[in-house]
């Protein structure tokens, strides 16, 4: 066999017609995980799943998935260091729980900050 066996691409599942959905919205501004959910009427956890898929499948074409992180509300404490889509519960130093959710917004290629 020459080819690696590959799934074949099913066209418009539901999933598809979400994700579909979801990059949409990650287009048009910041969204968090929860805007996202209330939006395409999904748990945020199967949100976050599909922003892990949007994310590899961004890095194909270019563009990238930016994520604003989490942000404690009380001492300012930014979750820079975390790279996953669920919100953190808890605020590593004042304990606090009012935590802003990290935002997801999709950037194109030729948009670049300096950072
Ligand atoms: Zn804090």
């Amino acid at each position: 066999m020459k080819h690696k066996p590959r799934k074949p691409m099913v066209p418009r599942t539901a999933q598809e017609t979400t994700r579909q959905a979801i990059v949409a919205l990650l287009t048009e501004g910041p969204v968090s995980a929860k805007d996202i959910s209330t939006a395409v009427h999904l748990p945020e956890k199967e949100v976050s799943s599909h922003l892990e898929h949007i994310r590899r499948s961004l890095h194909a074409t270019g563009a990238v998935l930016a994520i604003t992180p989490a942000e404690c509300r009380a001492c300012r404490f930014v979750f820079a260091k975390r790279d996953r889509m669920t919100p953190p519960g808890k605020c590593p130093v004042c304990r606090s729980e009012a935590i802003d959710d990290p935002l997801f917004s999709i950037r194109g290629v030729q948009e670049h900050e300096p950072d």
